[in-house]
């Protein structure tokens, strides 16, 4: 099921230029109706449920419904973001709550490690694509032909 945003719950992002979800969405889906000052989804059928938008609202505003296999049949999963992790509260149908807390960064947040950790290549291996190959493929460690 598509991501859907409770308008209680939604303040706009306090008129930034740009919303929150409308920043995160790779689909380009979110837009902010600026006369209630609120997002919805403008073309659910295209919604990846991806759930970019659910982990960035920072009103947890936003609801994805997910499939049976990854959320219990009525229950609710919403994440809360922190610089380093997420927790994602579980409330199953008969109001149990679990909670689960999971790391989403290797370095402090607003760093990173571009090549991670491994050499540059040499010519066209410098290009783009091909930034930190062969090494970070670990052809030295693939045996050779005989
Ligand atoms: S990110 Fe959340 S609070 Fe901001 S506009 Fe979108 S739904 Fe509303
Ligand atoms: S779940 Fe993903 S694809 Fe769907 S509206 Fe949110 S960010 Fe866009």
């Amino acid at each position: 099921m598509p991501s859907y945003v409770i308008p209680d719950k939604c303040d706009g992002c306090k008129a930034l230029d740009k919303t929150a979800c409308q920043h995160i969405c790779p689909n380009d889906l979110m837009v902010l109706n600026k006369d209630l000052m609120k997002a919805y989804n403008r073309a659910p059928e295209m919604c990846w449920e991806c759930y970019s938008c659910v982990k960035i609202c920072p009103t947890q505003a936003i609801e994805v419904r997910g499939y049976a296999d990854f959320v219990p049949m009525g229950a609710s999963v919403t994440p809360l973001r922190s610089s380093d992790s997420i927790m994602w509260t579980v409330k199953f149908r008969n109001g149990t709550l679990k909670r689960f807390k999971f790391p989403i960064r290797t370095t402090p947040e607003g760093t990173a490690v571009p090549n991670g950790g491994f050499n540059e290549g040499k010519g066209d291996l410098k290009s783009h694509e091909l930034y930190t190959e062969p090494e970070s493929c670990g052809m030295a460690n693939i045996p050779p032909v005989k």
